[in-house]
């Protein structure tokens, strides 16, 4: 992975503006470094704290990070999915689009290099780690511990987000990604499945993909658009007279 990274920052095979390109590399970059920054810090407040404290502190955050960027993900994907349009300004073309783009090409992403599959989420990520690392500066305060601790399985999840994604759609993933998969630890093919099925109106997390059956079942997103329409007057997909989910 190392080297498709490093070849796709140096690669030219793109068709989108030079200057994106380049802050998709900047933040690709700056999310290693913010990381380590955070995971040091965590490291530092848990050692403070004591390892016995930290037997149970390190499993509870990094779980509850972890389940906190596939939430982020499902939460994020539903408003591209359901608002808007590709016409929309500012945010159509960048954001929109891609979403609606993949239910028609869902194999496209496989043919993203390095730097587009995961160049926007790690622009969105220094949005939340350049203040995490600025302001929360001392791991001796445990509300401070917890945040920094659970931020680390939260922005590694984040940025691997579509990653995982590219790596569901791929008919012959690394060996270790079908062992990843397998184990249910990072967004299996089954699971995503069922979001590519028309009206594509559920499962909608792609990170792990474990909160999708439970967000289901509660009719998390469901409840939220009915709410949006009801309630705020927003208009959805389904109120477009093209609407892909009418398709059903
Ligand atoms: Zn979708
Ligand atoms: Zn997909």
């Amino acid at each position: 992975m190392m080297s498709s990274m490093f070849k796709s920052f140096l690669s030219r095979d793109f068709d989108y503006s030079p200057l994106h390109r380049l802050l998709e590399i900047v933040a690709i970059l700056s999310f290693f470094g913010l990381v380590v920054i955070i995971s040091m810090r965590a490291f530092h407040g848990l050692s403070v704290l004591g390892w016995q404290t930290a037997a149970w502190l390190v499993p509870l955050t990094a779980a509850l990070g972890y389940v906190g960027a596939d939430f982020a993900s499902g939460f994020v994907h539903w408003m591209g999915d359901t608002f808007g349009s590709e016409d929309t300004p500012i945010l159509g073309e960048r954001f929109v689009k891609p979403f609606r783009d993949h239910h028609t090409h869902p194999q496209g992403i496989c043919e993203h290099d390095y730097v587009t599959v995961n160049g926007n989420n790690s622009i969105v990520l220094a949005l939340y780690m350049i203040p995490i690392a600025l302001f929360f500066t001392d791991p001796t305060q445990i509300w401070q511990l917890l945040v920094l601790a659970c931020s680390v399985t939260f922005t590694c999840g984040v940025f691997m987000t579509n990653q995982f994604h590219k790596w569901a759609h791929m008919s012959d993933p690394p060996a270790y990604i079908r062992l990843l998969q397998r184990f249910n630890l990072i967004l299996t093919p089954t699971n995503h499945d069922f979001h590519h099925t028309a009206p594509y109106d559920t499962y909608y997390c792609i990170t792990c993909g474990w909160l999708n059956p439970i967000l289901e079942r509660l009719k998390f997103f469901e409840t939220l658009e009915s709410v949006a329409r009801s309630t705020f007057g927003i208009k959805t997909v389904n109120d477009q007279p093209d609407a892909i989910r009418k398709q059903a």
